[in-house]
């Protein structure tokens, strides 16, 4: 679908990290597959550039994508660059002047900016249309993110806010919907009565990379527990819903949320941190993370990090739902995986069969396949059962995920983006683990670079037998 009305991209925070390796490339690729037109795109940043400076880092993005081509040179040759406070209210003006048609407010700013330039624009009359989209982290913890939505819906209404999980935006993850709802085959086994455990694992080789200063008041948890890996699992635990519209998919993955918890209500027994000491992985050597630039002293901010949850319903009451990142490991691995519990019977006669079926659902950011394991009789002696594995890739979308969301927020759909009360639901499961961490009840654990990771958690290295071993990515 083609969306022609007039609308610009208002990017604070335009001399930022996001927006240079993020933002400006997605944009540059929903722009160039022409699934966007009479778009066109303003920075600003407090930094003292001028039009050409911002022009020559947008078309250095765009090229670095790829994305080429007569729309492409258009929105580069007419961007501008307005230098702003955006705290301040009497700075708004200048801003929103420079944009015409219906205004896409893009806050690629520090959080505690953008609660500042929120409060600053709520005494400011807005364009008609006007959409505000939010980045990760949304507030600090649920007081807080309850706040901020208070305060933005004061500013627009629920349904023009867009809260960004970039996740949302992976063709990978839009397909377990088609993988559960469209098969007979998986979603009657999707429940308690057959399914032994669930895991969301998202591990990689990279480390900090540089990026210390946002790292550092995250760390795994906060960074892709609470963000992005309670989504994915909504979305994999949700009831069927009616439509993919999003009052429907948000409604289904929002009830899984206000479920979930910690398992027993217990953090110290159902969750684990630790963090990188020096090590080589995929050939580089990595310092320990304490080592790395920006890292602070007294820092206890972990790499690795492991919870284990539960689903109160009825579908999944009792089934351990178990989310996993961390950096610098060895055996980079970005999937969900379905245990299904074991056949109740093997006929007396018949040997093997003793693995579990798994279904597992690559969630990696630029690829992705599902493999079942099954129990099938082998070559050689038909009584005796062999795991086999039945292997598919799944398409790949079009776009770059900030390609992606951006299309959904052009378009006004916010199906790809995280619902006030959802933000609020995430920081509710997790507290209890932060509380924990902060006190010291669960201890920091230290694991090599270039390592699996600590010994004796729930997914202490193990790859169950088909694991997908995922491509490298851009860090978000
Ligand atoms: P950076 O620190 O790289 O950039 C911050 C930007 O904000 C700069 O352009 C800075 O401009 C601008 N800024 C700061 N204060 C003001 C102000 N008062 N008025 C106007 N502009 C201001 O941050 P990132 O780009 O890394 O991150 C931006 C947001 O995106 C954060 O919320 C972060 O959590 C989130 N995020 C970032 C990711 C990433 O990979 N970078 C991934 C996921 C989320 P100037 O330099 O001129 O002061």
């Amino acid at each position: 679908m083609t969306s022609q009305t007039e609308q610009t991209l208002l990017i604070l925070g335009a001399s930022g990290d996001l927006a240079g390796r993020l933002l400006v490339p997605g944009l540059g690729d929903l722009v160039a597959s022409g699934a966007v037109e009479g778009v066109s795109l303003v920075g600003s940043a407090a930094h003292d550039w001028n039009d050409e400076r911002w022009r020559s880092r947008v078309a250095e993005s765009f090229a670095a994508t790829g994305a080429t081509g007569e729309r492409i040179d258009a929105v580069a040759r007419s961007t501008r660059y307005i230098k702003a406070d955006v705290t301040a209210e009497s700075e708004w003006r200048r801003v929103l002047d420079a944009c015409d048609g219906s205004v896409v407010i893009y806050f690629a700013l520090p959080p505690a900016v953008t609660e500042r330039a929120c409060q600053a624009l709520t005494a400011i009359e807005l364009p008609p249309g006007t959409r505000l989209v939010f980045e990760k982290p949304f507030g600090t913890d649920a007081a807080g993110a309850r706040a901020l939505n208070q305060l933005v819906t004061r500013i627009v209404p629920e349904e023009r806010v867009f809260r960004v999980d970039h996740f949302l935006g992976t063709s990978t993850v839009m397909n377990i919907a088609g993988l559960r709802f469209a098969n007979r085959i998986f979603e009657p086994l999707m429940s308690a009565e057959h399914v032994e455990s669930v895991d969301i694992v998202f591990d990689e080789t990279l480390g900090l990379e540089g990026r210390a200063r946002y790292y550092e008041h995250a760390g795994a948890l906060i960074d892709m527990i609470q963000s992005h890996l309670l989504q994915v699992m909504s979305v994999v635990a949700m009831d069927p819903p009616g439509t993919i519209g999003e009052r429907d998919v948000r409604d289904a993955k929002a009830a899984i949320l206000r479920a979930t918890k910690v398992r027993d209500g217990d953090p110290v027994a159902n969750s684990y941190r630790a963090r990188y000491t020096a090590g080589e992985v995929d050939g580089r050597w990595l310092p320990s993370y304490a080592d790395e630039d920006g890292v602070s002293g007294d820092s206890t901010t972990e790499t690795l990090a492991e919870v284990v949850l539960e689903i109160d319903t009825w579908r999944w009451a009792g089934v351990p739902f178990r989310l996993r990142s961390g950096k610098a490991l060895s055996n980079p691995r970005q999937e969900v995986v379905v245990t299904f519990k074991r056949a109740p019977h093997i006929p007396t006669g018949l040997t093997g069969g003793d693995h579990p079926n798994r279904l597992h659902i690559g969630i990696a950011l630029d690829a992705g396949r599902v493999t079942l394991d099954l129990n099938m009789n082998g070559p050689g002696d038909p009584r005796e059962i062999d795991p086999v594995t039945i292997d598919t890739g799944l398409a790949p979308g079009a776009l770059r995920e900030y390609g992606e969301v951006l299309r959904s927020i052009f378009a006004g759909d916010p199906i790809l983006s995280v619902r006030g009360d959802m933000a609020v639901e995430s920081w509710r499961i997790i507290e209890p683990v932060l509380e924990a961490w902060r006190d010291d009840r669960v201890p920091l654990e230290e694991y090599p670079a270039g390592n699996t990771g600590p010994e004796g958690w729930p997914l202490a290295g193990v790859s169950p037998p088909s694991s997908i071993a995922a491509p490298q990515r851009v860090p978000p």
